[in-house]
């Protein structure tokens, strides 16, 4: 199965290269040519498995070029103990006889994105040998928490490979800079930078679409690649996890083969709720995807109205994660849905970027509704929901999950669908240690790794010994740059003048 890109063009390549290459010349994003097909007695047998099987043999499924041994071996370094706290690697939780949480947070920084990123680096290693790629890889990484720490984990000492994060000085949570400036590793490197997000994010899509810079680290042996969420290589170890909850499902006979069941994802660039939805295509039964936002609801609105619109106000909320306004994964959606119309699709994102809004055809929105089910869940609502979790059931879920759960337990009322919904918990609740004690009721008193015990107290939970360990490490990366000086500050990391 070869991959080509979501606008048009007629080139195809391999899966390796879609991994290496990240983005397509024309701008699209890769995407399988054909959808491998997963029968009812193959979800049957992998129900007898374990999640390292189960991922491997998902990822074998798309990812031709490889050989199952590999995929094998790789799925059982990345999902492992200690790096997971937890034998099933992804447990389901029984909330009530139809709600289930799916924890994808019992990796080494506490949040969903080590599912891809502890496979990608693999992935990402084993395609360059397959394509004879002989120069060495520096990872760029702009990150607004999350996904910078467990890039950091994922390719720390990978031979062969670089990797650079840049964040905003005052936009992460100080566990989140805790965890990123004490990473281990020869070659790793984290750099403060004098800004927001979008300084820093813009800071990285410059250094990329720098020619000169290019030929410069091209000369000293260097090429730069990215290991942001619309990597193909980050999507695939997602889909496994949807597959592995229906089997975990099977497994307890909690249902009979065949049945439906409906998944509810807290979304921001929509990578983690497209992997479900292409679980879905290639045979999983799934009735409904219910996709959650914050404020931040351009998603609940684009899926109501069929229009896209970018213009509006951004709020910083309790579920950072989920503060986007520009959903990039979702243009793989567009392109299957629109009948792979790469033209369509260019379309779409040229509107997007010349006007910040596009429309799609009354059609292709009527395909969307009959998957997807959108809503979105306010601060206040935020709070209020953790809180009900845990004092009416006695179980702690984070901001994400919260919003999430918020949003199905609307989507139930308001259509009377009671399908078994198994709700994506993304973060471990010990992550957002002041917005959890601030929803239960307590005054938050102290900053970062001081409030562990706090919450650990109150909730009678383990603090995950990646996050309880912090409190003995010791920042190595103290230095900050302006936004101006992050080119430089590259190539003094890789030793290019
Ligand atoms: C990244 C992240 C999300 C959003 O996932 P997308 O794939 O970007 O939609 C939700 N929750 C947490 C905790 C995250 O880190």
């Amino acid at each position: 199965m070869n991959y080509r890109s979501t606008r048009g063009s007629d080139k195809r390549i391999t899966a390796a290269e879609a991994i290496i290459w990240g983005l397509a010349d024309d701008g699209g994003l890769y995407v399988p040519e054909l959808f491998p097909l997963l029968t009812e007695e193959k979800i049957a047998e992998l129900a007898g498995k374990s999640y390292q099987e189960r991922a491997a043999y998902i990822m074998n499924l798309f990812l031709d070029g490889f050989d199952s041994e590999e995929l094998t071996q790789f799925s059982n370094l990345a999902y492992s103990e200690p790096g997971y706290d937890h034998p099933a690697i992804a447990p389901l939780y029984k909330l009530d006889n139809n709600t289930r949480f799916l924890e994808l947070w019992h990796g080494p920084t506490c949040a969903f994105k080590d599912m891809a990123l502890q496979m990608l680096p693999r992935l990402l290693t084993s395609s360059l040998r397959k394509t004879g790629e002989s120069r060495e890889v520096c990872i760029l990484v702009a990150t607004s928490g999350d996904t910078g720490k467990a890039a950091l984990e994922g390719f720390a000492d990978v031979p062969g490979i670089k990797i650079m994060v840049f964040y905003p000085r005052d936009g992460v949570s100080d566990i989140q800079k805790l965890q990123m400036s004490t990473q281990i590793g020869n070659n790793v490197n984290v750099v403060a930078v004098e800004g927001n997000f979008d300084d820093a994010q813009t800071g990285v899509k410059s250094i990329f679409s720098d020619a000169k810079l290019r030929d410069e680290l091209d000369r000293s042996g260097y090429f730069l690649s990215s290991a942001n969420s619309i990597n193909w290589g980050r999507l695939v170890p997602q889909i496994a996890y949807y597959v592995s909850a229906y089997c975990d499902l099977l497994a307890e006979e909690e249902i009979i083969p065949g049945n439906m069941i409906n998944f509810c994802v807290p979304t921001g660039n929509f990578g983690n709720i497209l992997a479900a939805w292409y679980a879905k295509k290639i045979g999983l039964p799934i009735n409904k995807l219910i996709c959650a936002s914050n404020r931040n609801d351009v998603l609940t609105q684009f899926i109501s109205t069929g229009t896209y619109d970018r213009n509006r106000t951004f709020f910083t909320t309790s579920s950072p994660s989920m503060d986007i306004l520009v959903s990039s994964n979702l243009e793989r959606l567009l392109f299957e849905l629109s009948g792979k119309d790469g033209e369509a699709t260019r379309e779409y994102m040229s509107a997007l970027s010349r006007l910040g809004r596009y429309e799609i055809p009354p059609a292709t929105k009527d395909e969307i509704n009959s998957v997807f089910a959108g809503g979105w869940c306010c601060e206040d609502d935020t709070m209020t929901t953790i809180a009900d979790v845990f004092y009416k059931n006695g179980y702690l879920i984070d901001t994400h999950t919260a919003v999430a759960y918020k949003v199905r337990s609307d989507y139930m009322s308001e259509t009377g669908d009671e399908t078994l919904t198994v709700v994506v918990s993304t973060a471990s609740p010990f992550k957002f240690c002041d917005s959890v004690l601030k929803a239960l009721g307590r005054q938050v008193i102290g900053t970062g790794v001081d409030l562990l015990d706090e919450l650990a107290d109150i909730s009678g939970c383990d603090i995950p010994a990646s996050l309880s360990s912090l409190r003995k490490k010791q920042p190595r990366f103290t230095g900050s740059v302006a936004k101006d000086g992050m080119k430089s500050a590259v190539k003094g990391f890789l030793g290019v003048r």
